[in-house]
Order: C-alpha cells, then structure tokens, then sequence
C-alpha cells in the first residue's frame, strides 16, 4: 500500500477497531484496518460472551456504563439475531455477601435504567420449583432470574469487519504497524505483511490496539506518555466444562470474596465458568489461565452446584487480558471501570491519533459512534451516525425471529441435519444460504467435521472472512475445535481443515 493518503488507519481488528472501521467507512471516510493476527485474536475472542448491563457495575455506580449497556441490548438483539440472544440468568441467594435487600435494588436499577422491548423484566425466583434449581445445591431454596444477552464475540468482529468492507474499507489480516511517523498532515505507517514492509500514509491514526494500545502508541512517540499511564491490564480466565446437569441457564454466583463469577450455556454442549481479575504485566499474548485460577473458578461454581466439579472436567480453558483504565485510587482490579476513553494527541497540523482505552464488546458500537464525534472536526462533512438501524451481515431475519426463520430453513434443507443447520444459521444468520449455495444433499457440503462444519463452509469462511489457518476456522469462525477436542480428534480435524485451505 503506497502512494495517495488514505482519511483513517484503524490499528487493531478486534472488536472496537471493526466496529469503528465499519462506522467509519459507512460514514464516507477512506479507511484501512490493519490487524497484525486474525480479526478477534486479541482479547475480543476470550470474553465472558455476554452483551450485559453489568449488574456488578451498579455497586461502583456506573450508571451512564449500564445505561449505555443495557440499552445497547436491545439494539444488537435486532441488529444481530443470529449470534445475539437473550440469555436468562439465576442469582442464587447466598448467605453473608449481599443482602436480598441489596440484590433487589439493584435489580429493580437494572430493570429501569434503559428502556426494555425485548428483555424481560427481573423477578424473585423459588428454586425448589423453578428448574434452573436442578444444577444447584437442594438446600438452595430462593434466589432472582433476570435477563441479558449472550453473543459470539469472535463472530460479532468478523461481522463488523465485513461490514466495513462492504461500506468500502479495506481489511488487512496479518499486517502489523511496526512504525508510525507523523508529518504536517498526515502519518506515515509501516506495515509488516509476510515478511514484506509496505507504507500507508492516513490523515488519521486510530489506535484500537486492546491490551497493545500504550506500545502502539509508544512507536508514535509524542503518544506514549498519557496513554501509557492510562491503560491498566487485567488478565481474565475462563474454563470449559461438559454442560453441567441441569444449567440450561446463565448463573450469577457471588464468591466468599464478594466477587461474582459466571456459570454460562455455551456451544449446546458445555459450559463455560468465568472469570478471574489479575493484574499483569507483561506481553498480552502471554496470557494463559493459571491452575490457581482454574482452582479458583471451580471453587467458585462447587460453592452452588449440586455435582462438584473437578479439574478432571475441564476440557478447555482461555485467557483474555482487559485493556482498563487507570485510577490511580483503586487497588481491586474487579472495581476498575469497564467504561472507555479516548486519547486524541497530535492534530496540531491536521494529522491526529486516536487511542481508545477501556471499553465493553456490549459497548463497541457505541464507543465507535463516540470516536466519530471526536473526529468529527477533522472530517467536515462526515456522514451520520448510522450503525443502530442497520443489521449486522446476515442478520436481516425478519422481525428478528430467529425461531421462526429457522423452521423455514429446515422446511428447505430437509436434507441436511438439525443441529448442522442450526449451528450454520447461528454463525451465519440468513448468510446460510450462501454458505450452502448450490448443495442439493448432504454429500454435496463436502468433508463433515464437528460442530456442524463442513468442508463447503471451510471454503466458504476462507473466501469471505479472513480465515487463513486452522485456527482462524477452529476456534474463531467457529467452535469446531472445542467439539472436535471434546471427542480427542482436535489434531485430525486441524489436519482435514489444513488441507482444505489454499497454500496452508
Ligand atoms: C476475561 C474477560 C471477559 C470479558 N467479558 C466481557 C463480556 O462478557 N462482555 C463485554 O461486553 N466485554 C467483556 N470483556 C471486555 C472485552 O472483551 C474487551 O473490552 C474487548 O474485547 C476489547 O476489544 P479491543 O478491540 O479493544 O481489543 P482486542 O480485541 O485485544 O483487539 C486489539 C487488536 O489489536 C491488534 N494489534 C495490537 N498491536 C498491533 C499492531 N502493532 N499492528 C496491528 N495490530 C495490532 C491485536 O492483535 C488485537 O487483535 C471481557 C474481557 C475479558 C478479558
């Protein structure tokens, strides 16, 4: 990439940077997102999956973050139906943490800060009768449901990533910025690709780099200072179990520590436990789930579930690290704010660099509309906030209703499996006639691989979504290789996708 000078480089194809490259390029600006691994392989792939208020939030009085979250509910609800569904979730009651009193307040804030179409209100809940009950300890007897929504968080940055390319931005996977130069008006970056340095001049610089923004920010180096002592990380792990007995539901369950950890359906078949909030240091793609976290987390859900669980369950854990901001006033990293902010430096002479800091994936969109309005005076001219309105690819079902389009689906491929196309509709939405294309039976979608992958979709994922490796297939695309790990064929199913990709 050489030659004329482009309105915005976004740095970072995690959730906020596909989310701003996507507002951007809708807007009119000529935009590049430059990502030095695969979309989501930075911290937007290890999220806790929830599009949430954060009930837990409240207690530090972060009410325009839950504001803005819980309304943001309703707007991916509509705008994504396919991987965004509303999830129920059972807070059981326990003893010496918070008062029913205290719950209940907080659940009557977070029913009423934002306006609710589609989520249901909270409600006290008696676990003898109610069947979330099952999974729980019997001497558990009350406790509260209330609602938010679940999302596939890889796959919500691939779909903004082709949003963005569809409103004109150019997508660049493994490129990485490893220089940034300012002129009078505009930067010079270099980008590394494959052994290859390339250049790309931009009016505009965003730095969407996560848990990398301070060492983005420190190759501009007039940058480095303010956002380097802003950025806080915090390393969260989650484990994968087989779906525990019973947990068709989300869990909420508070720890002796005064902590929450969540207990989530995940992948039909399992169950995924989260997280834990340690401080590091060091490289973010270091990152991995310690045993004293895995202990942790299993103690944490042992303390209400009826089958203990044990290290032996696990059949999969995962690390992300939380790019927060610093206050300097709070020790406890779980009582840092999740909410986000934005470090614009050097526009003296037309050239900027915007660096984001903080922030939710429940609250990307939001947070892009917010970097629109920084940039705004850059831009005269600049397009309209437009992002709310409009789906997400594939995600233009009618009314919504997922249900509704998926029994129109199995009425049309009687010929392919349930749970095959339920897990195509889920990744793909209305994207899944594309996907199966001119396949008349099951034979015709090629190699079949766990979790309802088939080797047309592999082609398919190749050819629309960035996907270069196994990897990208396996574990961001799709969940397959937690369902082929489940079954102890993980390495034969990296090596059948393998062979399926070009020049792999
Ligand atoms: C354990 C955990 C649970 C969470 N749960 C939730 C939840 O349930 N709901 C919720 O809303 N939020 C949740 N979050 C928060 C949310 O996941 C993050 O805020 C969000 O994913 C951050 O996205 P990002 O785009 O800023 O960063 P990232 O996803 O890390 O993206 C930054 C990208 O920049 C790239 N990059 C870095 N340097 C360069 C370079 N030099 N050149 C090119 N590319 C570069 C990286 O490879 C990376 O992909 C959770 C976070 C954690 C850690």
């Amino acid at each position: 990439m050489t030659g004329g000078s482009i309105d915005l480089l976004v740095i970072g194809g995690g959730i906020n940077g596909a989310g701003v490259a996507a507002d951007a390029a809708g807007r009119g600006l000529s935009v590049c997102l430059v990502e030095q691994g695969d979309l989501a392989s930075g911290t937007s792939q290890a999220s806790s999956k929830l599009i949430h208020g954060g009930l837990r939030y409240l207690e530090h009085f972060e009410f325009r973050l839950v504001r803005e979250a819980l309304f943001e509910r309703e707007v991916m609800l509509d705008r994504a139906p396919h991987i965004v569904w509303p999830l129920r979730f059972v807070l059981p009651d326990a003893d010496g943490v918070r008062s029913r009193l205290r719950i209940r307040a907080g659940l009557f804030l977070y029913d009423h800060l934002a306006r609710r179409r589609r989520i249901p209100a909270s409600r006290a809940i008696d676990l003898m009768a109610d069947p979330a009950g099952r999974a729980l300890r019997s001497d558990l007897r009350h406790g509260f449901s209330y609602w938010d929504c679940w999302v596939d968080d890889a796959r919500l940055v691939v779909l903004n990533a082709r949003l963005a390319s569809s409103q004109g931005a150019t997508i660049r996977t493994r490129t990485r910025v490893t220089a940034l130069e300012r002129g009078d008006e505009v930067w010079t970056a270099t980008l590394e690709a494959g052994g290859r340095r390339e250049f790309c001049r931009a009016r505009v610089v965003v730095n969407a780099a996560g848990p990398w923004a301070d060492r983005v920010a420190a190759l501009a180096r007039d940058n480095a200072g303010p956002v380097g002592a802003q950025l806080r990380l915090v390393k969260g792990s989650h484990i994968v179990v087989p779906r525990v007995a019973g947990a068709e539901d989300g869990y909420l369950f508070q720890n002796v520590d005064g902590r929450v950890v969540f207990v989530l359906p995940f992948e039909t078949a399992f169950t995924l436990i989260g997280t834990t909030d340690v401080p590091i240091s060091g490289s973010p793609a270091d990152a991995a789930c310690s045993a004293e976290e895995e202990a942790y987390l299993l103690a944490a859900a042992n303390r209400f579930l009826a089958q203990p669980l044990s290290r032996d369950d696990i059949v999969w854990r995962f690390a992300g690290v939380r790019p927060l901001l610093a206050d300097e006033g709070v020790e406890n990293p779980s009582a840092l704010s999740r909410d986000y902010h934005l470090v614009l430096a050097g526009h003296s002479a037309g050239s900027a660099m915007l660096t984001i800091v903080g922030g939710k994936v429940t609250t990307y969109r939001r947070l892009a509309e917010a970097v629109m309005d920084r940039l705004a005076p850059l831009f005269p001219g600049l397009g309209p906030a437009w992002t709310a309105s409009r789906p997400l690819p594939g995600g233009d079902i009618p009314n919504g209703d997922f249900g509704l389009y998926m029994e129109g689906l199995v009425r049309l491929y009687a010929w392919m499996p349930e749970p095959m196309l339920l897990a195509l509709a889920r990744r793909h939405g209305t994207g899944a006639r594309d996907v199966i294309g001119d396949a008349r039976r099951l034979e015709d979608m090629g190699a079949l691989l766990p979790g309802g992958l088939s080797a047309r979709e592999v082609r398919y994922l190749v050819a629309n979504e960035w996907a270069t490796t196994a990897e990208d297939i396996l574990w961001r695309r799709t969940k397959a290789g937690l369902h082929g790990k489940m079954r102890g064929i993980e390495e034969a199913v990296a090596s059948s996708v393998r062979a399926l990709i070009p020049s792999a």
